[in-house]
Parts: C-alpha cells; sequence; structure tokens
C-alpha cells in the first residue's frame, strides 16, 4: 500500500489544514445531531491497529516536512486510554519532530476519561482538542440532540483546560431557528465564558436537506435566521462572551462577516465592526460566496 489508509471524506478543522491526518477511527461515536449529515449511515469503529500503524510508518519515511498530526474521524477521543496511549507514543517514538497532536472529542468522551488519564495524553503530545459546543442554551442542546447538558459540556472544556491541553470550540450561528436566537446568543456567550476555551470558531450553520434539520426546515419547522438576523446573533453572542484570554473566530467560509477577535482585547472594536455592519457601513458577504 502507498500512501495513508482513508475511508469516506475526511474532515478536519481548518487549523489542521497543515497537519498529517491519521484516520483512527471510522465515523462518530455519537452521530446523532439533526444538523449533522457527515457521518450518516457510517458505524462508528476504531481502525485496526495494523492500519493504523502502517500509516504511522508510512508518515515517519514520507511526512517530515509536517510538524502537526491530527487524528481523525469524528470523535478519536472515544478511544480506550491505553490504545490511545499507544497511538500517541508509537507517534512520538516513530515521528519525534512532531510538535502537537490534535483530534475532535466530544464532551461524553472527554467526561470518560479521568484529569490523570488526559494529563497523561498530553505528557505523550496530546496538544489540542476540539469540542463542538454548537450552542449553550439547554433546550437548544437537546432540540439538536447533542446528547449532553449545559452543564456536563462546561464540565467537559472545563476538564480539557485543567489538563494543561488547548481546547478549540465551536458554536453555531443559527442552530436556534429564528425564535431562539437571542437567547440562544446570550447562553452561548455564556457557556463560552464558563470555559473560557483558547479558541472559539463561529460557524454559520447550513441546513444539509440529509439531515433531521433539513427535513424540519422542509416541513417549516425550522426556519434559519436571515442573514441580518444571524448578525444580531453573532454580535449578541460575542457582546456575552467573556474570555480571559484566545481568540474568538468567526471566519469560516459559511459566515457573512469575517472576524478574528483577539479576546478579551479587541471585543469592543469587533462589536463596533458589526454595528457597521449592521448599519450598513461595511458589506456582508454577498451570498454567492458563501460556498467557497
Ligand atoms: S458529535 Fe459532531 S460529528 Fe457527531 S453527529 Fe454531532 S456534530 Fe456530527
Amino acid at each position: 500500500m502507498d500512501g495513508l489508509h482513508y475511508e469516506g471524506m475526511i474532515i478536519r478543522p481548518p487549523s489542521e489544514a497543515e497537519s498529517i491526518i491519521l484516520q483512527v477511527t471510522r465515523g462518530c461515536s455519537h452521530n446523532k445531531c439533526t444538523f449533522c449529515g457527515t457521518y450518516k449511515g457510517v458505524r462508528f469503529r476504531i481502525k485496526d491497529d495494523a492500519i493504523i500503524d502502517r500509516d504511522i510508518d508510512y508518515a515517519a519515511r514520507n511526512l517530515q516536512f509536517l510538524r502537526r498530526v491530527f487524528l481523525a474521524d469524528g470523535d478519536a477521543l472515544i478511544i480506550p486510554q491505553g490504545r490511545l496511549a499507544g497511538i500517541l507514543q508509537k507517534i512520538r517514538t516513530r515521528m519525534p519532530w512532531i510538535q502537537r497532536v490534535g483530534l475532535y472529542g466530544n464532551a461524553k468522551s472527554i467526561l470518560r476519561k479521568s484529569p490523570q488519564e488526559l494529563e497523561e495524553l498530553r505528557d505523550l503530545g496530546l496538544g489540542i482538542v476540539y469540542l463542538g459546543v454548537e450552542s449553550g442554551d439547554p433546550q437548544t442542546l437537546k432540540d439538536i440532540r447533542k446528547g449532553v447538558s449545559r452543564e456536563k459540556m462546561v464540565e467537559a472544556g472545563r476538564r480539557i483546560r485543567e489538563a494543561g491541553i488547548k481546547l478549540s470550540v465551536t458554536v453555531l450561528l443559527g442552530v436556534a431557528g429564528r425564535e431562539r436566537s437571542l437567547e440562544h446568543a446570550r447562553a452561548t456567550g455564556s457557556i463560552l465564558s464558563e470555559i473560557d476555551p483558547n479558541y472559539v470558531g463561529a460557524l454559520t450553520l447550513m441546513v444539509l436537506p440529509n439531515t433531521e434539520l433539513g427535513r424540519r426546515a422542509q416541513e417549516g419547522a425550522f426556519e434559519l435566521p436571515e442573514p441580518r438576523e444571524l448578525l444580531v446573533e453573532l454580535r449578541e453572542m460575542l457582546a456575552h462572551t467573556h474570555m480571559s484570554r484566545g481568540l474568538f473566530l468567526s471566519n469560516h467560509a459559511s459566515n457573512y462577516l469575517p472576524l478574528k477577535v483577539k479576546m478579551p482585547s479587541d471585543k469592543e472594536k469587533a462589536l463596533a465592526l458589526i454595528d457597521a455592519a449592521l448599519e450598513g457601513r461595511v458589506r456582508l458577504k454577498p451570498e454567492w460566496m458563501r460556498a467557497l
């Protein structure tokens, strides 16, 4: 076999574009979020050790110019501690130049690890965990079937930070629909303040036809806020977000107004920029650019 072994489409955070992507699991262990079509119909499993080993060997021989590793797919943190520690150990031994390993972890799999286990993973090179928070609004978390309460989400996020691992979270603009837009915005700002992550990515929800939310939208039971309402939502969210440091990004291709806010110093400037956009003094991205 030549090259890395991949099954299906590989999803990774934008910040891992320059990383070696090692696919250690297939699918997502939760796979129930109503807005997510990424792993529809895919049964979650951990890939064979032999395949993972071969990939690490391949990367060690051929990808020495890359400094980071990302472990895909949806929720690699669910891998039992001994096995995950073994994978990190192998990466460290075979690729000692690697500076950081990252992965997606959902709240449940984070909470299945004890603080000591997370510290062990950190010592073996796990440098960043990506967590999909989506919303801080308890009702919205329930509606989108995130499978975790607000309290547990906070606990999970904090556990990563307390283990000395960087935490990058995503929240979804529009995910609560039009009616709950502002509740979602405020509660999400407040959960971000409680978790105090290193990075926040506020992405605009794309309603996909192959999802439960897509079906609800077609039936008229879910309405995505209009671009202007999404901007008001973003403003409200940012205004309620109090982070001690880190970045609040809203620069995904699916967003209407790209923002990179150094927290807390640039927050007021960013709010003023959003206000200018709301007053028509800054142009929003035209609709056709969103698909880029
Ligand atoms: S946890 Fe993530 S990958 Fe899994 S269903 Fe939810 S959004 Fe999709």
